[in-house]
This record gives C-alpha cells, structure tokens and sequence, in this order.
C-alpha cells in the first residue's frame, strides 16, 4: 500500500472512531504488545480441546483459557462443557442452532421478534421451522404469547433467548421460559442465548443477575460476541454449549489428525490472544471498571435527555439509551442506530460525558425543529 493511502485511511479512521455512539464496537483498547505474534500465520483449526494436531503454530491453549473463562462465568457443569473462540456473534449463534438441529431435526425454534437477523438468516441457512413471538414494549418476549403458541408444539420446541437485544437491550428471562415449559409439561426442548453484547458485559458487574440466564438456569448453548465490549481490532466472539449436546457433531480428519466440530476449518489463531489479553484475571478490575462506568454513564444519559423534556430510557442494567429518532444529519454525524420511531445510542468505553451533552442538545434541536414541521411526532415512545 502507498504511504498516501495509509495515511488517508487512518485518518479517516481516527475522525469517525470519535464520533460512533450508535454500534456496540468499543474502539478504545491498546494491543500494541501483541503485534509480535503477526510474524507468524496462527492457524487454530480444528477442535481446541484436542490435543495432537500436526500444525503446531495454533493458540489452543490460550482458546482454552478464554472458553473455561465464560464457562465459568455463565455455570456451566465442569465436566460438561465445550466452546470455542469463533468469527463473532453470528457465527456463536448459528452454531447454536445446528447443535440443536441436530439435537431435534424436527424442532421449531421460538424466538422473538426483536431477535437480532443472524438468527433468521441462520435458520434459513439450516432450513428449520420457526414461529415468531411478539415483544412486549420494553423488547422483551412476551411470554404469555410464548407460552400460547408453545401450547401447539408438536415436536421438541427450540427457544432462543435474548440476552440483550440489539435495539432495546432487553432480557429474555430464561427462568420464566423454563417456568412456561414445565406448566405446559414439556421436557425435552433446547435453550439458546444470544448474548452478543452483553454477554460480555452482564457477568462483570455484579448488580446483574446472571442466574437468569446461565447454565445453571438451564440454557444449552449461548453466543458472545469478542468485539464489542472489550474491543478488539477485528470482528471475534465464543461460542458455548454443553459438551453432552454435541453427541452427533464433528468428525475424525486424517489430514490435519484432529476432530472437526467447528464451522470453519482455518480459524483465527490471535483472537484468542486479544480475548485473553483483556480476560486473564490480572485485568479483571479493569474490566469491571469499564463496565461500572458504561452503566453510570447510560443512566446520565437518559437523565441528560430528561433534561431536555425528551422521552429517553433504558432496560434495567443496560448500557443502550433509546430516544426519539433525531434527523438524518444527526443519525450520520454519530453514527446511531435506528428502528422505526426510535434510535439508541451505547455508552462503550470510547463514548464520553462530552459526547452525550453534544448529542442530546443536536437531539433536542431536531425534535424542537420537528414539532413545528409538517409531521410532528406522534404520541409517547416509552414503553
Ligand atoms: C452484534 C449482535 C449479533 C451479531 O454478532 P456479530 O458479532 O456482529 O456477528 C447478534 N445478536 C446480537 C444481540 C448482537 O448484538
């Protein structure tokens, strides 16, 4: 690449890396210690577990590491577990679902319909049938819809369980799912968690009630994304289930004398390392910290927004914010997310105090400016 190029590109990066509010993509982090390992091509193929490979340049050891790590944050039985360190959060959760599949060929899988895309795309991908439950307003399943379309289930029900949606950042209570299934006298199911982005955050701060949604509370499967809290350079996530489940998955490989139970063969070999480098319990305060600030900081900003006499909220421990759509000038500017009548932003380690009195007042302006327009905004948007 020319000089020219390079420079253009990483100042274009250092511009708009300020100015992103609305992606749960952490841009604050330093791993300038690793850039040692790029010398090397690290190639993690195959199962982390199994030892015995005949290409040596992997970080297995260190995917352990990081797979043991939320194993045991989220409870999962020691002697019954499994996961490994995957392309991201879409990936976590397509492999959750082919273990179910596999599980339950005839299963449907109950999801709700502020379920993240990946999941559709998945299930279209492994062509399993699937019902579409209503949210409540808060982005929650609405589990007396669940529990009426459950009552139909003729085949072992496959449920998918929010843990943090995209847009709302709310909580599918897996407690309240098992309830449902035992009313209905339904014993033989599968539970997957979405946690993609709060995965990596919930287990950290202590107010958050992981047993909702852990092993322990019965979940099968779940799905992190590596990226987006911690921040890494590039896209990276875990994926967990219990190792019970993968009875009719992976295959012995002659050529690479190693066990096949990941989608991809070649896997990256550094995320694991950028995982562990924020994960070793060494950095474990640091973690917590940020985690501590990101909750403050969301609850300032929903009060900042108060203010400003604008309807802003958040779902009990959630670091997304939602508001009223602001103009497209300001959506661009700061790169938010938006759904329909609502837009959010995250407050992730890079977000600062100075950025949410900068957007609130361009959000206050735009709404100021929007009542007096042609399509003032209709009703309240709280839930
Ligand atoms: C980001 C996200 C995904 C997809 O994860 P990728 O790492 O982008 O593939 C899925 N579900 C939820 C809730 C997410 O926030």
């Amino acid at each position: 690449m020319e000089p020219v190029e390079i420079e253009r590109l990483l100042r274009k990066f250092k511009s708009a890396a300020k100015e992103m509010a609305g992606y749960p993509l952490n841009q604050l982090f330093n791993y300038s210690k690793l850039s040692q390992f790029y010398k090397y091509h690290i190639n993690n193929l195959g199962d982390p577990f199994v030892g015995g490979f005949y290409y040596r340049i992997n970080t297995h050891e260190i995917e352990r590491k990081v797979i043991s790590r939320f194993a045991k944050l989220f409870h999962a039985p020691k002697d019954d577990f499994w996961g490994y360190v995957t392309t991201g959060g879409t990936e976590g959760n397509f492999y959750g679902l082919y273990v179910a599949r596999e599980l339950f060929p005839d299963g449907v899988v109950f999801y709700s319909d502020q379920t993240h895309y990946s999941i559709p795309k998945s299930l279209k991908i492994l062509r399993m049938k699937s019902v579409e439950v209503k949210s409540q307003p808060n982005g929650e399943i609405d589990y007396q819809k669940l529990e009426d379309a459950l009552r139909n289930a003729k085949t072992p029900p496959i449920l998918l369980a929010n843990i943090g949606t995209t847009m709302k950042g709310a909580i599918d209570d897996v407690v309240k799912i098992k309830a449902i299934l035992k009313r209905l006298g339904i014993e033989k199911y599968y539970i997957h968690c979405d946690a993609a982005f709060f995965g990596m955050i919930l287990p950290f701060y202590k107010e958050a009630e992981c047993s909702h949604y852990d092993f322990q509370a019965g979940i099968d499967s779940i799905a992190i994304s590596g990226h987006k809290m911690i921040g890494t350079p590039y896209p990276c996530g875990v994926v967990l289930t219990k190792k019970s489940n993968l009875k009719s998955i992976g295959s012995q490989i002659e050529y690479t004398n190693s066990t096949d139970n990941t989608i991809t063969g070649s896997r990256n070999g550094l995320s694991p390392l950028f995982l562990w480098h924020e994960l070793r319990s060494s950095r474990e305060e640091n973690l917590l910290k940020k985690v501590k600030r990101s909750v403050k900081l969301a609850a300032y900003a929903v009060e900042a927004f108060k203010k400003k006499g604008i309807e802003a909220w958040r779902n009990p421990n959630s670091i997304i914010v939602i508001f009223p759509k602001p103009s497209e000038k300001t959506i661009r500017k700061w790169q938010l997310a938006v759904q329909g009548d609502i837009a959010h932003i995250i407050t992730i380690p890079h977000v600062s105090k100075k950025i949410i009195d900068v957007i609130v007042s361009s959000v206050a302006k735009d709404l100021k400016r929007a009542k007096k327009g042609k399509n003032p905004p209709k009703g309240s948007l709280l839930p």
